[in-house]
């Protein structure tokens, strides 16, 4: 159901009287709202002022009417009820996900039309399993059921699965409640409108994950095939319970993040050589006997755009640099290893990059003292920390090496596409590969896992998700 609220409690005071102009200017229903301080809104005048402003343009047309779980307002009730509107009768909790949820909902309605609503806030995984169990317990209840804020964001875009007969989304830039998005990108991006009781969900796990660009990847490619799937970022503070909310939901496949991907292989079922060698599971589906699989699409989405680069194949005998030794490197340092490549680790912490070089056969040097020795391995050097992002986007985690221009340079970090250290080996005349082509190469080998489809071309060339930021 697609309607607009007026948030009364947001308009200056020479608004107000246009207020009454809304409901004859769209061909949507209107609700009404005027929203305390206590439960999210801006109202800063009397209660008793508030309740005859409800009753004063309650009844200029509005389809809906919000009035709180505790207003005792019967004269308001009776006026605006007699010109039409029906009543949405609110509770909020702007802390938590109380205890009694499915109960105080059960009771909210005073009357068969009116329609219980409940925004509530989960605290991380578990409090958004509890929402989730609340929808259950309330069955086919006709009912409007959320969860604010980023780890309730699930239970706002699944309005149409779970049985909420509409979700909220604020203007761009002018968000009503915590978490909200615009209706944009809630249709465009999530497919709000595409989805219903069958369809099938995906996501990503991690924290942070909330700006993470694999939405856009994956619900662009549901969409070129005509799938009946979405892809939503799941905020996660624990995994016991967030893999309850993936039962919960039937969720299908996952993409996994930092600080997950050593952490979920427990729980897989079968894996791909390439996990236990990396040591970390980056994409998860469920088998067909519900249980989970997993692989690591990091070191093909590494090399796909590194061999182009090399023309099909690694040139044999290929000596290379990797800085860096966290999660990325590991799957860097197993790709280049296992493909016959001499690689060189450098670190910041030089006992990671030891550790490192022992489980692959490679060899290690601190990342300051181990400049000088960059000259031996420069046929490729892959820039694999976080330096060259914000909030270090000006500096390059090797200043003092000098390319020769002959160097391949492959640049992680995919915001900014042009990082500091690509900038150098550009202007010394180097080929360069950057991040994006990696993030991008990894997500189409998720999708073929996710769905045994390629992801279609039509879907790459409408992707626009590098475009918002700088290059
Ligand atoms: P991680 O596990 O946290 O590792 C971070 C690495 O960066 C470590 O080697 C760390 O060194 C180093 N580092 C951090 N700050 C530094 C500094 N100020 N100076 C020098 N070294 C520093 O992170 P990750 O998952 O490997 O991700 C690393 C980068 O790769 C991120 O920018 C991420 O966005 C990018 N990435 C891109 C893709 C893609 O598809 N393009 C995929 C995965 C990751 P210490 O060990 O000394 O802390």
């Amino acid at each position: 159901m697609d309607l607009l609220e007026l948030r009364a409690d947001f308009l200056r005071q020479e608004e107000l009287s246009r207020a009454v102009e809304l409901p004859r200017k769209t061909d949507l229903p209107v609700i009404l709202t005027v929203r305390r301080p206590g439960e999210g809104g801006k109202w800063k005048g009397e209660e008793r002022d508030r309740v005859q402003l409800l009753g004063k343009i309650g009844s200029a047309g509005f389809a809906f009417l919000d009035l709180e779980e505790d207003l005792e307002a019967p004269d308001l009730e009776r006026r605006v009820l007699a010109s039409g509107p029906r009543i949405i009768r609110s509770l909020h909790d702007t802390r938590g996900v109380p205890e009694d949820l499915t109960r105080r909902v059960s009771a909210l309605a005073r009357s068969p039309r009116e329609i219980p609503k409940a925004a509530v806030t989960p605290r991380g995984a578990l409090d958004l399993l509890r929402l989730l169990q609340v929808f259950q317990d309330l069955g086919p209840l006709q009912k409007v059921l959320l969860g604010m804020g980023d780890f309730g964001f699930p239970s706002r875009v699944l309005a149409p699965k779970l049985g909420s007969l509409f979700c909220y989304a604020s203007p761009p830039r002018e968000s009503a409640a915590p978490g909200h998005v615009d209706p944009q990108t809630l249709d465009e991006l999530f497919r709000y409108h595409q989805i219903g009781p069958g369809t099938r969900v995906f996501g990503i796990i991690g924290n942070p994950v909330m700006q993470s660009l694999s939405p856009e990847i994956h619900n662009s490619g549901f969409a070129a095939l005509g799938r009946d799937a979405v892809y939503i970022p799941f905020l996660v503070d624990e995994l016991e319970p967030f893999f309850q909310v993936a039962d919960s939901l039937g969720v299908h496949g996952l993409s996994v993040t930092v600080p997950y991907k050593e952490k979920v292989i427990p729980r897989l079922e079968r894996q791909d050589p390439s996990v236990s060698a990396i040591g970390a599971c980056n994409t998860m589906r469920r088998g067909t006997d519900g249980k989970w699989e997993g692989t690591n699409t990091d070191a093909p989405g590494f090399l796909a755009p590194l061999l182009s680069a090399f023309g099909g194949r690694l040139p044999p005998g290929l000596r290379a640099t990797v800085i860096g030794a966290g999660g990325a490197s590991r799957a860097v340092v197993h790709a280049l290893a296992a493909n016959g490549a001499r690689v060189l680790v450098l670190n910041r912490t030089p006992s990671r990059a030891e550790q490192l070089a022992r489980e692959f056969g490679v060899q290690a040097a601190p990342l300051d003292s181990g400049v000088k020795l960059m000259a031996r391995f420069n046929d490729l050097i892959v820039q694999t920390t976080k330096v060259g992002m914000s909030p270090l986007s000006a500096e390059d985690p090797v200043p003092d090496y000098v390319f020769s221009g002959k160097e391949v340079a492959y640049d992680l970090v995919y915001v900014p596409r042009t990082t500091a250290f690509l900038k150098r080996a550009l202007a010394a005349g180097c080929r360069v590969v950057r991040g994006d082509q990696m993030l991008l190469a990894q997500a189409f080998e998720q999708f073929r896992f996710f769905t045994g489809s390629d992801y279609p071309d039509e879907a790459t060339r409408r992707l626009r998700i590098f475009s918002r930021y700088p290059a």
